[in-house]
């Protein structure tokens, strides 16, 4: 049977699966089809669009366009071609953590069931879509008629059930071109919250992968070529089975890794006996430009207890503190080596005007404190089916305040995110391990890889897809501006 995975690209508050980062389900789902002997081939959004829409061709932009991010990340395969000999097509969707991605755009339910209706083979609908989909913050989940779909089904295994088709997995880097930044998962469900908007404690109790098994998979794309990694698909890093064993035998095992980093962090496990053990071998064992990414949501207490999360501002302040006395001095890549990143949500319940000024005082007393924070980010909540939220006042306080949002939002990226930007990059620090992405007008814009990198505009056209060092000579909001060292 020939099985194509078309992946629309999934983001969920564990899991990033938008290009460049490769996601856990088309590795799994290719990894089983091809253990069961089947064959199987992988197709994008992007390809499915390049076929669909453009016609198979490929134009470069002018000196006046951007790069058409919507058919950036295509595959070796020609969806035509493909498609044509396919007997079963799984869709892999869902977006629930809506972000703004550089060079690639995933595909919604609207955009990708008209695409896919004149296709005769059986189609099957899968991913985090499961749970809802919504691909802009602010919005109720997207409502679409699935019916074009003969199955609506997850592929989820128990981790003691994953291992071998997580490993055959790692062969789909064959029919990718470009470099990807793998996100391996360590665990599933949430091992401390219920918070309102989130969608982790609905899929799974919380279970960890095994370190074992986790530095298996690693090893298994680091065989097939791959040098990014990102342990990143998790809850709590800190939570996970073993983490300083992990990243140090990881680290003896693939040696010439370029990027090693995490993602998600419960500060509360941070500030616990153990923590900074573990924030000591994140800075030894991963590449530097590594962050924790703090689910903090709100430093309002009346938020946090209202939505049911898991920090309080008290404690979410001790683990910066924490992570910034290990992990702030810059690392071999010119970025600070390890710091705390933060994400901010609007319209959650009981927001009032109250929780953006408690916000800015917590955000100004960091700043103030001279501690570091590599990014803030901060979106509106997109209220998914059967959450907390949806169940109680749902987009009642979203509508109350959006008229807000864009001053609040504004206020934070000009008092603390420009001056701290400027704190972690002083003018003349040098940035190596840049890649060349992407154009917008004579602009080219260019990033490390890893977990949130920072964005860099560097006047001209640049050659894309290379290999740079770049000294800092300017700041914009959230992005430096740079010059490339001959
Ligand atoms: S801490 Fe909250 S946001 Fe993070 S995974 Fe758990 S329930 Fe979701």
């Amino acid at each position: 049977m020939h099985y194509t995975i078309l992946d629309c690209y999934t983001d969920e508050a564990s899991g990033l699966g938008v290009p460049p980062y490769l996601g856990t389900y088309p590795r799994y789902i290719y990894g089983q089809l091809k253990t069961e002997g089947h064959t199987v081939s992988y197709l994008t959004i992007d390809d499915l669009r390049l076929w669909k829409n453009y016609g198979g061709v490929r134009r470069e932009p002018t000196v006046k366009q951007k790069t058409n991010i919507l058919v950036y990340n295509t595959t070796n395969n020609n969806a035509r071609d493909i498609l044509a000999r396919t007997d079963v097509l799984i869709v892999i969707i869902g977006v629930h953590v809506p972000g703004k991605y550089l060079t690639a755009l995933p595909g919604t339910l609207r955009e990708v069931i008209p695409l896919l209706r004149e296709l005769p083979m059986k189609k099957i609908l899968t991913g985090p879509v499961i749970f809802g989909t919504q691909l802009e913050g602010g919005k109720l989940f997207e409502n679409a008629d699935l019916s074009l779909f003969d199955e609506i089904k997850d592929f989820t295994l128990p981790f003691d059930k994953l291992d071998q088709y997580a490993i055959a997995g790692a062969e789909i880097l064959t029919q990718i071109p470009d470099k990807r930044v793998i996100e391996i998962e360590t665990s599933r469900g949430c091992n401390v919250g219920k918070c309102s908007f989130c969608t982790e404690p609905l899929k799974s109790k919380f279970v960890n992968r095994s370190k074992d098994s986790v530095v298996q998979e690693v090893k298994a794309f680091y065989g097939r070529g791959a040098r990014f990694i990102r342990l990143g698909k998790q809850a709590d890093f800190y939570s996970s089975d073993q983490p300083i064993e992990m990243l140090q035998e990881i680290r003896e095992s693939c040696p010439d890794l370029e990027m090693l980093h995490i993602d998600n962090v419960n500060p509360n496990f941070v500030v616990r006996p153990g923590g900074e053990e573990i924030t000591k071998a994140i800075v030894e064992y991963c590449t530097s430009g590594n962050i924790a990414a703090f689910g903090i949501e709100s430093f309002d207490p009346a938020v946090v207890k209202a939505n049911l999360l898991n920090t309080m501002p008290a404690v979410a302040m001790k683990a910066i503190q924490i992570i910034n006395k290990y992990g702030a001095k810059r690392g071999e890549n010119g970025m600070p080596c390890f710091l705390p990143g933060i994400n901010i949500i609007f319209g959650l319940l009981n927001e009032t005007k109250e929780t953006h000024q408690k916000n800015i005082e917590a955000l100004t007393y960091i700043l103030q404190d001279g501690l570091l924070l590599r990014r803030i980010n901060i979106r509106q909540v997109a209220i998914l089916p059967n959450t907390y939220i949806h169940q109680h006042g749902g987009h009642k306080y979203l509508l109350k305040n959006k008229k807000y949002y864009w001053k609040w939002r504004n206020e934070i990226r000009q008092t603390i995110d420009n001056p701290m930007l400027a704190r972690i990059l002083p003018k003349g620090t040098i940035i190596k391990d840049v890649w060349t992405e992407m154009y917008d007008g004579k602009t080219t814009f260019c990033r490390q890889m890893g977990t949130y990198p920072l964005v860099i505009g560097i006047k001209g056209r640049l050659p894309l897809k290379q290999k740079i060092s770049v000294k800092v000579t300017g700041y914009m909001l959230r992005s430096v501006v740079g010059e490339v060292l001959s």
